[in-house]
Formats: C-alpha cells, structure tokens, sequence
C-alpha cells in the first residue's frame, strides 16, 4: 500500500513539471509536483518566450498571460542584436532580432494574438507554480525521485524526503518525468536516445552593473563580444545576455570541454566581465558563477507505458533560438489535455501514444536546429579573419583589415554583412517556433495532402488548416466589438462533439484568411486535436503589453481578473 495516491506524479517543478501541473490542476487532474530543491529557479537560464508559448499560457487563463506581460521586458527592449568588440567598443554590427524588424513584426501580429517578450526563468517558473499550486496540485520540495516501477494498473514511485531522510512511495495512475537534462526518471524507463552529451564547455558569470550607457540606445537582450587575444576561452567570443534592463546581466564564456570544468573565483569573473564591457572602472557585482556544457541529444521515444518524459530530460541542446523552456512548456500542453481525457474516461488510452509521436519529432528538430545555429557562427568569424591564425596580434590586424579602403576591405564589409544577416535563423526564426505539425495515430488527415511550405520553413510561420497544424489565429468579433482570437475558442483542455460547432466555423475562417494571405492552400475545414475546446468569455478587446498591464493591475486593485473557475478545484 502507498504512501499517498494521486493520479499524475510530476517530477521537476521547471518549466515542463510546472506548466504539466499547472494545466492539469485547471483541467481538474488530481496531481503532485515534486523537486528536489526547497524552491524553484535560483538562476535566469531561460529568457526568450516565443509566442506558441505565450498561447500556452493564455490557454491557463488571461491573468496568467497578463502575469508575463507585467514582468518581462517587452519584445520592443529584445532586438537590437549588437556585434562589437566590446560594449563601449567599436560595433561590428547589428541585426534586428525576435520580431524587431517591422516586416518580421507584421508576421509576429499576424500569427498570434499573443507576444514574443523576454522573462527570466527565475520570474516564470513561481508563475506557473503558483497558478498550478492556486488550482489544487499538491507541491513537496525537498523531495527527491529514487525509482519507479510500473504495472498494468498504475506507477508506483520511491521518493526520499530530503529533511528527514524517509522514504515514501507514491501510487498514480501515470508519471511524469520532468527532471531535467540529468533525468533519472528517463534512465529508469529506459528510453532510447541519439547524439552525444558534453561537446562544449560553459561558465555563467551572472552580476550586477548599470550598462545603461553602453546599451539603452540599442536595446537588445544579447550583445556578442568578439575580443581575440582574450586570454580564455578559443577565439575570444563571449556572450553579454540582458536579464533585467540594463542593470542585471549574465556573461555566457566557452571553455575547453576537453579540459576540467574551471574554477571561476570571484576575481576572474569580474575581470571577463569588465573585458566584455570594455569599461576597466566600471562597478561590478558578481552574483554567480556556474558551469555547464552544451549537449546534442534528444529522445527518439518520449514515453515508455504509465511514464511520460519531456523538457529537457528528453532534449538536450545550447541555448541557441531560445528554445529549451519553451518547447519543455509546449511538451507539457501537448500531453495534458490527452492525460486529463483518458483518466476521465473520455478517450481511450490509445491517445497517449500520439504524445511521444507528436513530440519526438520536435525534440529532434530544435536540438538539430539549435546546434547548427552554433555552428553558424562560423561564417562570421571567418569572414573577420578569426580562423585564419591564433597569434592575437595577427587576428586583431585581421579584424581591423575591414576598415581600410580597398576594394578587399569592401569584400571583408560584404562578407561581415551577410554572415551577421544569416544568423536570423537563430534571432528570428519564427517558422522554428510556430510551424510545428503533427503526425500521429489520433490525427485524422482523411487523404488531404499536405500544403507544401511556400517560404523558408524555419523563418516564416504558414497558416494552414491541415489537420495536425496548430488551429490558425483570426481575429473574432462579438456582437458588441470585442475581439476573440480563434484560438480562444479552442484549447482549454477540451475536445469533443459539443465543441465541433464553434471549430468548423473557427477553421473555415481560418482557411479562407491562410489562403487570402498566400500562406498555404484552401482545404477543407477539419477539426484536429489543435481546436481541443472552444468558448470562453470575449475579451475586452484591448491587445498590446500596456493594456494587459493595466488589466492585471486593475484586476490586482479590484479583486478581478480570475477568470478561471472552469475546474476549480477544492482542497
Ligand atoms: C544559459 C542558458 C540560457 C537559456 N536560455 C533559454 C531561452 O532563452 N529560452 C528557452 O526556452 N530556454 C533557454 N534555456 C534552456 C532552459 O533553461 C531549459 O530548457 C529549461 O529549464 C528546461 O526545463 P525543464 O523543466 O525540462 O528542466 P529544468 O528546468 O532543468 O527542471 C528540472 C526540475 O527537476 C528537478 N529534479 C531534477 N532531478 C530531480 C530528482 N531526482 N528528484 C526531484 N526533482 C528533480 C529540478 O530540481 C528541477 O525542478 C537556457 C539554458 C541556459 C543554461
């Protein structure tokens, strides 16, 4: 007999164990979270929110996304993305990042009704605990997983309370394994894998400085510094990443991964930190130092029977395109619902298959994606004469070549400008974020061919009804004006007849704009498992960060702006 009994135990309380808690609590799922740790995040890690993320957390509740928008900084502080050679150095150059520039912006409005913004995980991981912990899952931190063995009926888990040393088992239904990129819950189900782990080494320097002199005129969340002869690391390239404008910063500097992880002192960091900032002056204060490597790895089976794994215990990447948090939080959207039907009763167990079908694709993909974009970088340092020598001097004369006036100099400019523009496919790769489509047994394609991508796939989101594509954002308009997107009207954990109605009429509006806007050709209306629900109440019509803002505020000063009762559940 068990200890306790839940239907879903959580592992890992980051961004995947807390999203799977939070929506499953609002789809009335009795489940636990556990972590090890006696509190979440104590670093920023995870910054960018694209916007099939912030659909996510509309999908928990308008007061969730306004929750976001009221602490990120806002998509217009994010795109500035600055090259130089130190921030109060010479700028090497410049590219409009994450929706920035205008024609970029215009397909980010377009797509969603929601923003692309920058929160650090430290801010979103309370956000989602809070709403799953508010909405009935039972949280126990400092608790750690040992095992788990699984049976035709249930899970049974063996935890140790890491305050008294216990052991205690947990009986459920089904198991999560949200633990991040050392899962033990992963290694016990023993799910297969492809690519390598540790291929390069880095230190996290995070401190505090006002560089507001050095940034605010060209706001962005990163700044890449190119410094040859900077005595660690290989070419001298490090990372100064904005997580709170512009007194808060992380520095991300590589390391030799074939080497021992370094000691970082107090003392080193604050002299990379100063070399990056090109300010020897300047006021510094280090908060943290920390090391950790970049992995090419990813799950080519995300479940195994009861256990369902995700985040990054399933796909193990760099931080490149910001994607780690965001699809560990897309994972657990994907699931949530399919665990919350079948243990009602409404669906068959058969349908949790679709989740590693649909999700194992995906993992591959922003693994792939991610580690190429690394690689990417090269271009950029050929072009500077990086490569062409390790003699600091030598790289240095190089560099400063592009400035002569000869027509060599002018091929250096051209080739500088075109491999800094390449890189929008790690600072603007919408179609990455957004044109996921699903295969699966529990999608019904009924002989439809697929629409062929008519842009580059990677950086240009395509509208399409095809059935396992997310449902497309329209704008709605109620009797009185409001505005609903289409996206509203799904979701919510919901799928079944009653909502057919509303879906039909939501894809064939969709269709009908997909086509108009040359984005993907004109099929016939199918619900797939993207419209799972429908109806909520319209919004007030107002859409942009400020009016979310002042909804929240509004709904904090007046008790309002909780409008989640659906599954409210009782403790
Ligand atoms: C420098 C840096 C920058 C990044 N930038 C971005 C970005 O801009 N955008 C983005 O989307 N991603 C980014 N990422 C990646 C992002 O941080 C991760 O992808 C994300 O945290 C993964 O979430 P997760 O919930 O899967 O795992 P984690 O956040 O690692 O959470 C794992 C959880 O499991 C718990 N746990 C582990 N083992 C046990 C156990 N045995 N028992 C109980 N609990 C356990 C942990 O305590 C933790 O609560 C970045 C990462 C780094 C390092």
């Amino acid at each position: 007999m068990a200890d306790i009994t839940t239907d879903v135990l959580i592992i890992g309380t980051g961004p995947a164990g807390s999203a799977s808690a939070a929506l499953l609590s609002t789809y009335g799922i009795d489940n636990m979270v556990i972590n090890r740790y006696r509190w979440l995040a104590n670093t920023p890690r995870a910054h960018i929110t694209n916007q099939r993320t912030m659909e996510v957390l509309r999908d928990l509740g308008r007061e969730v996304e306004d929750e976001v928008y009221l602490f990120a900084a806002e998509q217009d502080l994010m795109g500035e993305n600055v090259f130089c050679t130190s921030l109060a150095g010479e700028e090497i150059g410049r590219m409009k990042s994450w929706g920035k520039h205008p024609l970029s912006r215009a397909e980010h409005q377009l797509s969603s009704p929601t923003f692309m913004n920058d929160l650090p995980q430290t801010f979103m991981e309370p956000l989602l605990f809070k709403a799953a912990c508010s909405r009935g899952t039972q949280a126990r931190m400092s608790t750690e997983y040992r095992s788990h063995v699984q049976d035709a009926d249930g899970v049974t888990t063996t935890c140790v309370d890491r305050l008294t040393g216990k052991e205690f088992s947990v009986r459920s239904k089904y198991l999560i394994g949200a633990d991040g990129g050392n899962s033990k819950v992963v290694e016990h189900a023993d799910l297969p894998f492809a690519g390598e782990m540790g291929v390069a080494g880095s230190i996290n320097i995070l401190f505090k400085a006002d560089l507001s002199k050095y940034v605010a005129h060209r706001p962005s969340v990163l700044y890449w510094v190119v410094q040859p002869g900077a005595d660690v690391g290989g070419i001298g390239t490090g990372l100064v990443r904005m997580v709170r404008p512009w007194n808060e910063w992380l520095i991300v500097w590589g390391y030799d991964i074939n080497q021992p992880a370094p000691d970082v002192d107090t003392a080193f960091a604050s002299r990379v930190a100063r070399e990056l900032i090109g300010d020897p002056d300047i006021d510094v204060e280090i908060e943290q130092v920390s090391t950790w490597t970049v992995n090419n790895m990813y799950a080519t089976q995300m479940s195994n029977g009861r256990v369902f794994c995700m985040g990054d215990a399933t796909h193990r990447h760099p931080p490149s395109n910001g994607l780690g948090s965001n699809t560990s939080i897309q994972d657990a959207f994907n699931l949530a619902w399919k665990l919350a039907h079948v243990i009602k009763g409404k669906a068959g167990p058969k349908l949790l298959a679709s989740y590693s079908q649909e999700r194992a694709p995906v993992a591959k993909q922003i693994v792939t994606r991610a580690n190429k974009s690394i690689d990417e970088f090269g271009p950029i340092f050929e072009a500077l004469g990086l490569l062409d020598s390790i003699d600091p001097m030598k790289m240095q004369q190089n560099m400063d070549a592009r400035c002569n006036d000869t027509p060599e100099a002018e091929e250096q400019r051209k080739k500088i400008r075109e491999s800094i523009a390449f890189k929008v496919y790690e600072f603007d790769a919408h179609g990455v974020e957004m044109n996921q489509r699903y295969r699966s047994d529990a999608i019904v394609v009924d002989g439809q061919p697929e629409p062929p991508f008519e842009k580059d796939a990677e950086l240009h989101y395509q509208p399409t009804t095809w059935p396992g594509a997310r449902l497309p954002h329209v704008w709605l308009f109620d009797g009185h004006g409001g505005k609903v997107s289409t996206l509203d009207l799904a979701g919510h954990g919901r799928f079944g007849p009653a909502l057919a109605k509303y879906a039909i009429a939501a894809l064939s509006l969709c269709d009908r704009i997909s086509t108009s806007a040359g984005g993907g050709k004109r099929l016939p209306a199918t619900p797939s498992p993207n419209c799972a629900g429908f109806s909520r109440p319209f919004s007030t019509g107002e859409d942009d960060h400020a009016s979310s803002r002042k909804r929240l505020l509004h709904g904090r000063r007046f008790g309002g702006g909780r409008n989640w009762p659906q599954h409210q559940r009782e403790e």
